[in-house]
């Protein structure tokens, strides 16, 4: 272990959804508008290897960083307040720490001993979050412990921190995020959930440092008193985590209750400078005093659930306040409209999205979707199996090659105008083997992707299977379709635009995973500015 670098654990107690990333995220961003280099990790007690193979109905969506992992959600979060990329070591499951400790025991690493919970799978979860600071290159690594305690499966976790506590007593301190519910027929805000919630982790052996409280109202002074002598810490120590109406209030609400300082005290570090949040505020000040409202549509098939497109809807408020417009999002059910009805549902639209997803569910909606943006001349920006179907729909109705499709949905189309890669072909397991990650793309100088991001080189995430087969370009090409961005070294087409309309693109990669509060995404600030200029007309 670096002699430099402090741990904070933040778990998690009563129930489930409180909003562990989000407290750790600005707890995160506090430290480090004082000065320190901060870092996020997430432990997941499921047994998933990772969320790749997850639907998104089970954990929202599969967060990707630039290395390729397929992450929890949470890393989003991470990489928005933060605005440092994450990577695999930051979301670690248990199905990736037993796969590792059972390869270690095939190759004879444990010399013969019995491999065990303890200490096997806990060091190897020591070990885990360990790596995440690099040898001292974060002064504090926040580790965000998945699930509630108490849970089987968060045991060995709990387990580790505890040990982790124990053999590095002055580096490492647990904040408990809680909640205290309101008893509407009582009056009353009720501590004893959270009395509760501490003794199960003191029967494991951890003794919370702070108590983060959720809670609808506020918590009085008497009420701190009484949770901090019920749970052995300091009541300066019992910092209140009221609901938000942004997500982006909630680093100055901790600031407020100053969880940032009694954290840097109990870790025994310097305050070093108050938190530099100039931009933060002016980020914040922006997003609460809109000029302009534009209002887009995001055509998809998993709506109902709002955290299966969680970075599209923060990547769209970053670029909204970049335009000083706040973007209402409609969300649109690709499976609730068809061709006949398509302007029925679409109208009255600036800006038409249609977003990344796997299977035929929904796609007729989407291939309607987009006919409606292209023929009406509406801003449209299709985000992966999107810019796919935007490719699909061109085909058929410009083309002429009624029966194209992409072989995912549809093995024996005629026109497979979007195909698998060859080196997919051979593949049959389904986790991890995806097109992943960050890649180089070229693009043609004076497309608007060019324009929006005002170079011509840039780096996007990929995940895909399926890619825009190079054998139709000239013929697209022919008709208005064109290829405005590819790889530079393979020649694989990552944007599709048509220049004789307003604003239309189409992306193989995944933007809205780079967007952040500090770096709103280029393409969502574009598609944001052209969804105003349509409305202006
Ligand atoms: N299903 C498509 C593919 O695998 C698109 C994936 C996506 O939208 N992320 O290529």
């Amino acid at each position: 272990m670096s002699n430099s670098t402090k741990y904070v654990f933040v778990t998690g107690g009563v129930t489930s959804s409180l909003g562990k990333g989000i407290i750790s995220a600005s707890l995160a961003k506090l430290l480090q508008a004082r000065g320190y280099t901060t870092t996020i990790q997430k432990l997941d007690p499921y047994i998933n290897i990772d969320p790749g193979t997850l639907n998104p109905y089970e954990h929202g969506e599969c967060f990707v960083t630039d290395d390729g992992a397929e992450t929890d959600l949470d890393l989003g979060h991470y990489e928005r307040f933060l605005n440092v990329p994450t990577s695999q070591a930051n979301n670690v499951t248990t199905g990736r720490i037993y796969q590792s400790v059972i390869e270690k025991e095939r190759r004879g690493d444990y010399l013969g001993k019995t491999v065990q919970v303890i200490p096997h799978i806990t060091d190897e979860i020591k070990e885990r979050i360990q790596a995440v600071a690099k040898n001292g290159t974060f002064d504090i690594v926040i580790t965000e412990i998945g699930g509630t305690v108490g849970d089987i499966e968060s045991l060995p976790y709990v387990e580790a921190v505890r040990q982790m506590l124990w053999e590095h007593e002055n580096d490492c301190i647990v904040v408990h995020l809680t909640l205290i519910p309101y008893l509407s027929a009582a009056g009353e805000l009720k501590t004893k959930p959270t009395q509760h919630s501490v003794k199960q982790l003191l029967e494991l052996g951890v003794q919370p440092d702070v108590l983060c409280c959720r809670t609808e109202h506020e918590l009085e002074l008497g009420l701190r008193q009484k949770i901090a002598k019920f749970c052995n810490v300091s009541v300066n120590a019992v910092i209140e985590a009221r609901d938000a109406a942004s997500i982006y209030d909630v680093p100055l609400l901790m600031q407020a209750e100053e969880l940032d300082t009694v954290v840097l005290e109990k870790l025994g570090l310097s305050k070093k400078q108050a938190p530099k949040l100039e931009n933060w505020k002016a980020f914040l000040d922006r997003l609460k005093n809109p000029q302009h409202t534009v209002k887009i549509g995001l055509v998809g098939k998993y709506v109902e659930l709002k955290d299966a497109y969680k970075s599209i809807s923060e990547a769209f408020i970053h670029a909204g306040v970049a335009n000083e417009t706040k973007v209402e999002l409609s969300w649109i059910h690709s499976e609730s409209f068809t061709e006949e009805n398509a302007a029925q549902a679409l109208q009255g639209l600036d800006g038409i999205l249609v977003a990344p997803g796997f299977g035929s569910r929904g796609i007729d909606g989407k291939i309607a979707a987009v006919q409606y943006a292209r023929t009406n001349n509406i801003p449209f920006l299709g985000i992966c199996l999107g810019m796919q179907i935007a490719v699909i729909e061109f085909a058929r109705n410009v083309l002429g090659l009624s029966d194209a499709h992409s072989t995912e949905m549809s093995e024996q189309t005629k026109a497979p105008v979007i195909s698998m890669m060859e080196e997919q072909k051979l593949i049959s397991n389904m986790g991890g083997t995806m097109r992943l990650g960050a890649y180089k793309c070229e693009l043609k100088p004076n497309s608007n992707a060019a324009k929006a991001y005002q170079t011509i080189n840039i780096t996007e995430r990929h995940r895909h299977r399926y890619e825009f087969n190079n054998d139709y370009l000239e013929q697209y090409e022919a008709q208005g379709m064109i290829a405005t961005g590819k790889n530079p070294e393979t020649g694989l087409v990552e944007v599709v635009e048509i220049p004789n309309h307003p604003w239309f693109v189409g992306v193989q990669f995944h933007p809205e995973y780079k967007s952040t509060v500090d770096a709103p995404h280029p393409l969502f600030v574009g598609f944001v500015k052209a969804a105003l200029n349509h409305q202006s007309k």
